[in-house]
């Protein structure tokens, strides 16, 4: 009965529109939007979702921008299996404690019990460093840069979302060895700063990068990298992609071994410096809950596999049929110069529907500029633009048309992010007395403050902070607030007096400005 429930709850979302209001019912609201815009369906297998072309598309843009700037980092991509043995996978004590509860066996073929169950990679660490130690037999094999494209299950139990919290997600996992800290630190930061470019410069969604706590850092590692996201409706800060530096930890002898001969002193060994770096189609998911509005879907311009629809309008039961052609024929002949100008370009000459309905579909999945054209136009020889973002609308001439569009495509980008990023950074508050922690996250808000960076004050802040006063109605953000990073910027907060600034949960001598958050 529960999930004859859910389908008619999910039924019923679809019959009227996007139906429930973003602000109102977010979580609805989410799922809504994916259905609508047909980014997603649901699986028999809960937890898991099937991608659909208009999802997948964009995960693709994001893959064909990566591989270029990884490669030119000397990256190659490469394939492991997706099966590991208990053995290689429980080597690392840190690691595999970290991963266990959510790690997927394989334990029958057929009607027969395997003599050992076989895991399914969480994350590839174990799977590949054998093969590194293997392979890396001197320095000048190094460094190893090994990427791949693939998928990992992590039997998560918190809540699923589309997108954010799946079972299977699809990732890229990079894995490289050097010679030394200092190029392992730099290429940390490179691609850290690559994916920040992924979502700030392609799917126009802010982030912030820094560094995470000792208890949030990847399992097994030395440090991590991160950027954090931001969901305004929610309030709730989200992990967007990581890069780690695993230190020497995943090379030592008592773990993979994975060594070379010291360039300068033969009688010596050298233990690897290792990273891995990760980011999962959840970017798509964050995309979706920061731009979308109460029509549906808003995609920037550079993930969308559709930038601009044309849509003929001014049709009626009086139209000859020499003008309707001649009409459709003009809206043919626009999206085929579009496309010279290498603008992703549509035109919808779907008999049988009414313009309002092509735009409303074609709203509900976020095409960025839809283009009218009319009697009226083609006689002027102009097209009405229609902007997804703001609505705005704007005729203009079919005279270099191919500029004209690629010129409002990118101020489309543009505004999106700068809209974004203003929402994110008005609701960062430097928080330097307690009292005002739990109104801060309330309000929506992150606080950040001037940390003392202990293990226990942390906990401390997550139990104190997730029994909160009054919450305003059941799905009001309850649990407690968590370090989300350590902001390489500090410069952005009041500068941190060293033994006179203290840390506002615990009263211990503060060191860094760092965010803490409600999150997913
Ligand atoms: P990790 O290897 O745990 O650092 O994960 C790398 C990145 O994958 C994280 O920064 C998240 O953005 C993303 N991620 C982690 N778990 C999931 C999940 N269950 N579904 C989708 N994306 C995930
Ligand atoms: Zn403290």
């Amino acid at each position: 009965p529960v999930k004859e429930k859910e389908d008619a709850k999910i039924e019923g979302a679809v019959q009227i529109a996007i139906g429930v209001k973003k602000e109102v019912d977010f979580s609805a609201w989410y799922t809504n939007v994916l259905i609508k815009a047909d980014m997603l369906d649901y699986y028999s297998v809960s937890g898991c979702y099937i991608l659909k072309p208009w999802s997948y598309s964009i995960w693709e843009e994001i893959q064909s921008w990566f591989n270029v700037e990884i490669k030119k980092l000397g990256v190659q991509n490469s394939y492991f299996p997706m099966f590991v043995s208990a053995k290689v996978l429980e080597r690392e004590k840190d690691h595999i404690e970290g991963f266990s509860p959510e790690v997927a066996w394989v334990t029958r073929a057929g009607q027969s019990d395997l003599e050992e169950p076989i895991a399914i990679r969480p994350t590839s660490e174990t799977a590949m460093y054998p093969y590194y130690a293997k392979w890396i037999k001197s320095h000048r094999d190094l460094p190893l840069k090994l990427n791949q494209w693939n998928s990992v299950v992590r039997w998560e139990f918190k809540n699923p979302q589309p997108f954010l919290r799946t079972r299977e997600f699809l990732w890229q996992e990079g894995h490289t060895a050097h010679l030394t800290k200092a190029e392992a630190d730099t290429e940390v930061l490179q691609i850290l700063d690559l994916y920040r470019q992924v979502y700030e410069d392609l799917l126009a969604v802010p982030v912030i990068p820094g560094i995470k706590s000792e208890k949030e850092k990847f399992a097994g590692g030395l440090y991590t990298t991160t950027l954090e996201g931001y969901i305004p409706t929610s309030g709730r800060g989200i992990q967007a992609a990581t890069s780690h530096c695993l230190g020497q930890n995943f090379s030592r002898p008592e773990m993979f071994n994975i060594f070379v001969e010291d360039p300068n002193d033969s009688t010596k060994k050298t233990y690897v410096w290792q990273n891995s770096w990760g980011l999962s189609t959840r970017a798509i998911g964050v995309m979706v809950m920061v731009h979308g509005d109460n029509q549906g879907l808003v995609l920037p311009p550079r993930v969308a596999s559709i930038q601009v629809v044309v849509v003929p309008c001014g049709i009626t039961a009086k139209t000859s049929d020499e003008q309707r052609a001649e009409i459709n024929d003009a809206c043919d002949e626009l999206a085929k110069t579009l496309l010279k100008a290498d603008i992703r370009a549509k035109a919808d000459l779907r008999d049988g529907y009414t313009p309002g309905w092509k735009f409303n579909d074609w709203e509900q999945k976020g095409v960025p500029i839809r283009l009218e054209i009319g009697p009226n136009d083609l006689a002027k020889q102009q097209t009405l633009t229609v902007r997804r973002d703001t609505g705005a609308k704007n005729p203009v001439s079919l005279n270099d048309i191919g500029s004209t569009i690629n010129a409002l495509l990118t101020t489309i980008q543009s505004e999106m992010f700068t809209r974004a990023r203003d929402a994110y950074n008005s609701r960062i508050k430097e928080v330097t007395h307690w009292d005002d922690v739990v109104p801060t996250l309330d309000n929506k808000g992150i606080a950040v403050i001037p940390w003392c960076e202990v293990e226990a004050c942390e906990d401390d802040i997550k139990e104190r902070s997730g029994r909160s006063a009054e919450p305003q109605d059941e799905r009001a953000p309850s649990a407690g607030a968590k370090s989300l990073a350590i902001p390489y910027e500090q410069s952005r907060w009041t500068p941190i007096e060293p033994g006179k600034t203290k840390c506002p949960a615990c009263g211990k001598d503060a060191k860094r400005w760092t965010m803490f958050g409600r999150s997913y």
